[in-house]
C-alpha cells in the first residue's frame, strides 16, 4: 500500500488513479498533461534553433572582438590611470558585464595584474563601446595589455 498523493488514504502501489478522490498518482498520466508531452521536443527545436533561451558563450566569440586604447589619464595624486579602450563587437550579438584584466607591463615583462567587472557596460552588435578602467599604481609598470576575460551575451 501507498498513500495517494492528494488525499493521503491507502491505496493500491499500482494504482495510478486513486480510488477515493480520483487524484492521478503521477502528472504525466493525467490526460490533462499526457496531451501536451508530445509537444515538449518541438518546443525544445524552436528554443534552439532560434537561439532565444541559449546563453552565448564569450569564448567562442573572442576572436571578434578588437581592443583599442583611446585615452589614458593619470591622475595626480595617488597615480591611478584612468584608461579608455574602445571594444569593438564584430558579432551579430549583444553583450553586457564585461569582466576584464588589465596586465602592467615593463620591457615584455609582467608587473603585475587588475581585474574587474563592469556590469553596465554594453556592447551592440556589431558596433563599438567605449570602457574606462581605473588601474592601480602598478610601480614599474610602463605599459598596460588589455583582455576581455568574459562577457555575458544579452538578449535584449
Ligand atoms: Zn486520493
Amino acid at each position: 500500500m501507498i498513500q495517494c498523493a492528494s488525499c493521503r488514504q491507502d491505496i493500491a502501489e499500482e494504482a495510478s488513479k486513486c480510488p477515493y478522490c480520483q487524484g492521478y498518482q503521477t502528472w504525466y498520466k493525467n490526460p490533462h498533461y499526457s496531451n501536451w508531452i508530445f509537444l515538449l521536443p518541438f518546443l525544445g527545436f524552436i528554443s534552439w534553433s532560434t537561439g532565444i533561451f541559449t546563453e552565448k558563450d564569450y569564448q567562442m566569440y573572442r576572436d571578434d572582438f578588437s581592443i583599442s586604447e583611446e585615452n589614458i589619464v593619470v591622475m595626480p595624486n595617488n597615480r591611478t590611470r584612468l584608461i579608455t579602450y574602445r571594444v569593438a563587437n564584430n558579432t551579430e550579438y549583444k553583450w553586457k558585464h564585461i569582466s576584464y584584466e588589465i596586465i602592467g607591463k615593463h620591457q615584455g615583462k609582467l608587473i603585475a595584474a587588475n581585474t574587474d567587472i563592469d556590469y553596465g557596460w554594453v556592447v551592440q552588435p556589431h558596433s563599438e563601446s567605449l570602457l574606462t578602467a581605473k588601474v592601480p599604481f602598478m610601480p614599474g609598470a610602463s605599459s598596460w595589455e588589455f583582455k576581455i576575460k568574459d562577457l555575458e551575451s544579452a538578449r535584449y
